[in-house]
């Protein structure tokens, strides 16, 4: 089946009751039961809900995966995932990866003693050279946030199998339209939804893909023993943000390539990443398993100084300025002190996160008006 088919018709089944096409959002703590015991599969809604059933069926359609869990958020997800390990072990991860990944792991799970590498992993002999006996995770994020630097899957996975370490991808960036991790060898894909799946700003959600039906018990015990589940308004919103994802990928990807393609002909401008570029050193990487190369990218301007990027960050009237992305509309953001202030400004700089990054995550308005709207603000 095609991508367009599957997004739209992905987990939902016409409502057994009443025929409704679209998932019921059941609104409900409990279910009554016929006797002690005896019941139609659904017990508390911690441990189910039929809206939440029918969103990780999808998530799992989408991802090429065999079974979906929804979280509370995506971080959530990334928290159940790390529960999965115990002190000692050891968890290979990206040095440029998501700020509240990263406060995750620093802050909260290393102090239960379990050890963080960050390293360098857009050459996948570097994951090889810092794996050790204890190495049971590789934390894998590509496109990263917010340099766009892109990690080899298939080559990660391939290294994690040998001594069966599990492989985890946060999809987020890339989307199940753009990128599929399972079918390049990963374990786990782990979203939040709360971008692109979501897609309209309006919902925080975590998910989780898996194929291994052992891994999907124990991922699905920590669920519902730490209780970080999602409400059913909020998986019917992101139920309903699956079934145009395709077309708003098409778009965001294709504004995104006129914006990378305008900004970097502009002599304003510094340096563009953005992985759609042959130059771009994932470029062939990108090719190999994305469809296509997304809506993200940021820049920097030839005078590099912060004060001229946060006028302009000021300055645009279409762009707004906020953390998140993903969504229809187009966002402006400063990740030096916005979605990354969370990492410490010499972690940073070390992996080249400048005070004067600028990111873009391309919406779906008109790309001409976009430009009109960098124009006036870059000036
Ligand atoms: C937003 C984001 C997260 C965290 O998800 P929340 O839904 O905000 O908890 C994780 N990874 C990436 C790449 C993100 O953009």
């Amino acid at each position: 089946m095609k991508i367009a088919t599957k997004f739209i018709h992905a987990g939902t089944e016409p409502d057994p009751s009443t025929g409704a096409i679209m998932t019921p959002i059941y609104q409900t703590s409990t279910y009554v039961q016929e006797a002690p015991g005896k019941n139609k599969g659904y017990e508390y809604a911690r441990s189910q809900n039929p809206t939440r059933k029918a969103l990780e069926e999808a998530l799992a359609i989408i991802e090429n995966g065999k079974f979906g869990l929804a979280f509370g958020s995506g971080v959530a997800a990334t928290d159940a995932v790390i529960k999965l390990l115990q002190p000692g072990d050891e968890v290979i991860a990206g040095n440029d990866m998501y700020g509240g990944t990263y406060r995750l792991f620093t802050k909260i799970f290393a102090k239960f003693g379990i050890k963080f590498l960050y390293i360098d992993m857009h050459d996948a002999a570097n994951v090889k050279k810092h794996m050790t006996s204890k190495t049971r995770l590789i934390w894998v994020e590509t496109p990263t946030n917010p340099l766009m630097n892109i990690c080899d899957i298939a080559a990660i996975s391939a290294l994690a199998k040998t001594q069966k370490a599990l492989v985890c991808v946060d999809n987020t960036f890339a989307s199940p339209y753009l990128q599929n991790p399972l079918d390049l060898g990963a374990d786990i894909v782990m979203h939040s939804s709360t971008k692109y799946l979501g897609g309209h700003s309006d919902v925080i959600q975590g998910g989780l893909i898996m194929n291994d039906p052992a891994l999907r018990e124990q991922l699905y015990f920590i669920q519902k023993s730490c209780g970080a589940v999602p409400g059913p308004m909020d998986c019917f919103l992101v139920l309903r943000g699956i079934k145009t994802l395709h077309v708003r990928m098409r778009q965001h990807c294709e504004n995104g390539a006129i914006i990378a393609n305008w900004l970097r002909e502009h002599a304003k401008v510094g340096k563009v990443y953005w992985p759609g570029f042959t130059d771009h050193p994932g470029h062939d990487i990108a090719k190999k398993q994305m469809r296509d190369f997304g809506g993200m990218l940021s820049f920097t301007l030839r005078d590099d100084s912060v004060e001229n990027a946060r006028r302009l960050l000021s300055s645009t009237k279409l762009f707004a300025l906020a953390e998140s992305l993903g969504g229809v509309e187009s966002l402006i953001n400063h990740p030096a002190s916005m979605t990354h202030a969370s990492i410490p400004s010499e972690e940073r700089l070390k992996y080249g996160l400048t005070d004067s990054l600028i990111r873009l995550s391309v919406g779906i308005e008109d790309a001409g008006d976009l430009i009109d709207d960098l124009k006036q603000a870059i000036g």
